[in-house]
């Protein structure tokens, strides 16, 4: 954020650099179940991001002292590869993954119904294998479906996506250059049913009135990933019941 380019991002025709308009989001593709050995999993594309998500549980919580008598606790590995970028990535935990981690769980935490597994731990794996910025927002997203296909107990999914600024413009879903030279990035998650909000971050300067505005159009393009995640869960579920259905016969 806030890096200094010469590079047009948005044109006098409100065109950004990837030919979107300035309200539209990239093409998402996400897949759930891609993982045999998984309880639950799910592949996901927005844009350049591609993603993996497997879930593991509900198990016994290891290490024991993270165990909660009264809930599943939910332990979430958010994990950028080192080849996932242009630039060398540093492989291994650093700061920023712990953060990402850590806010992806309580993201979750929402809506999971962990008190139904008290001791229990619910493993969120996030690799990120290509990475051009919304990569927490691509991961949330991808572990919602994940868990889900895992038949975990939830209220519902959660559908993340991050709306911003640059070039003075408020934008839907930043790309990389939108994210490193413009002014602002919020990576926003809502619980669709309800429109709560159960991530909300803020790198960079907008005014009231622009983030009110960025926020109203996150929040219905977050609508449209949930779809898009229903999908994907209605895909596995027919898959399922038609590998049922012949072994049956
Ligand atoms: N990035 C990178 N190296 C890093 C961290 C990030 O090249 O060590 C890139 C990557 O494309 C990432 C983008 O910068 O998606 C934006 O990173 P940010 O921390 O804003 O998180 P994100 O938008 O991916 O959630």
């Amino acid at each position: 954020m806030s890096g200094h380019t010469d590079m047009v991002l948005v044109d006098e025709n409100g065109i950004r650099i990837d030919g979107r308009r300035v309200d539209e989001k990239r093409p998402i593709k996400i897949e759930a179940g891609v993982l045999k050995n998984a309880s639950g999993s799910c592949y996901l594309e927005i844009g350049k991001n591609k993603v993996l998500c497997a879930v593991y549980g509900p198990r016994e919580c290891r290490p024991r002292h993270l165990q909660d008598p009264t809930k599943a606790v939910i332990q979430v590995k958010y994990n950028m590869e080192a080849y996932s970028v242009t630039d060398r990535k540093r492989p291994g935990t650093d700061r920023r993954s712990v953060e990402i981690s850590k806010l992806i769980a309580e993201a979750l935490e929402c809506v999971v119904q962990t008190e139904l597994y008290p001791r229990a731990s619910i493993d969120v794996y996030i690799e990120i294998l290509q990475a051009n910025a919304g990569t927490r927002c691509a991961g949330l997203t991808a572990a919602s479906v994940a868990l889900a296909d895992a038949g975990i107990p939830m209220r519902d999914i959660v559908p993340a996506i991050a709306c911003g600024k640059a070039d003075g413009n408020v934008l839907l879903d930043l790309n990389k250059e939108e994210d490193n030279y413009g002014q602002a990035d919020v990576p926003i998650a809502i619980v669709p049913s309800t429109d709560e909000i159960v991530l909300l971050q803020m790198d960079g300067n907008m005014t009231r009135e622009e983030l009110d505005h960025g926020l109203d159009m996150a929040i219905a393009a977050a609508h449209e990933v949930y779809e898009i995640q229903r999908d994907a869960l209605k895909r596995r579920y027919a898959s399922i019941s038609k590998k049922e259905g012949e072994s049956d016969e």
